[in-house]
């Protein structure tokens, strides 16, 4: 279990509900736009606007405690801040695999990274098969 309330202590971020919940949801997935976290979130706390989420999703990318997965057409999904890794993402059904970055190493002389997100599009295995 991830310890929420320190993720967001650490990244000096108050920890409320609507964050610990928001943060729940993207790591039960691994990977969430914010439309599903909405929609999971809304049967609890019916109260809760997709306007609020979208603000602490925003705060929380801002904090380093969450990612954007930005994928070319189709809206983002976020998740939570891991030791740097490759995206599998498939452009039938949507499904993102995390894979080790081990395998890919990228040093540019003239150029000072600071953050990567590694992208790749394909088909999963249970699309291939169909
Ligand atoms: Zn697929
Ligand atoms: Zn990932």
């Amino acid at each position: 279990m991830v310890d929420y309330i320190s993720l967001l202590k650490q990244n000096n971020l108050k920890a409320t509900i609507q964050r610990t919940n928001i943060l729940k949801s993207i790591n039960r997935t691994g990977h969430i736009t914010i439309d599903e976290i909405y929609e999971e979130l809304k049967i609890d706390y019916p109260t809760l606007s997709l306007a609020t989420i979208y603000k602490n999703i925003l705060l929380m990318v801002q904090h380093g405690v969450i990612v954007e997965i930005p994928i070319s057409g189709e809206k983002s999904k976020y998740e939570i801040k891991k030791d740097e890794h490759i995206h599998l993402i498939c452009k039938s059904c949507g499904n993102i695999e995390d894979r080790e970055l081990s395998s890919c190493n990228i040093d540019i002389e003239d150029f000072n990274i600071i953050f990567k997100q590694i992208n790749l599009y394909g088909l999963c295995r249970n699309c291939q098969s169909k």
